[in-house]
């Protein structure tokens, strides 16, 4: 049996997640949203990465940005280890992508723009 906080809206259900053989059966969940998260979870746990990255020539210093699905947790350091060595010239739009298929297909996408200085 495993304890979980479900993080998919600010409910914060305490669900529980119980495995019998190949079988998984969710409690606590209040929606299905929560019994897919605890199933992800359980399986295969994702997130979005989020951070922020230098910009170059642009009228702020830095820009956020963020994976465009999520991603599995154990290639986070990886992914993170990328982005702190990316650089973008201004300007950028908000869902630009900064570096397509960060990891497995995923993008890395601005949620910020910036314009040139
Ligand atoms: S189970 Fe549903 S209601 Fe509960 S926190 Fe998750 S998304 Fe929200």
């Amino acid at each position: 049996m495993t304890e979980l906080v479900c993080i998919k809206c600010p409910m914060s259900c305490k669900l529980i997640v119980k495995s019998f053989q190949d079988q998984i059966k969710i409690e606590g969940n209040n929606c299905v949203r929560g019994e897919h998260f605890a199933r992800q979870e359980s399986i295969e746990p994702k997130r979005i990465v989020t951070s922020l990255i230098k910009v170059l020539d642009g009228d702020k210093p830095v820009l956020p940005v963020k994976t465009n699905a999520p991603v599995l947790k154990e290639n986070i350091k990886t992914i993170l280890i990328k982005i702190s060595k990316i650089e973008v010239n201004a300007p950028v739009n908000i869902g630009d992508i900064i570096f397509k298929d960060i990891d497995d297909g995923v993008d890395l996408v601005a949620t910020s723009k910036t314009q040139k200085i």
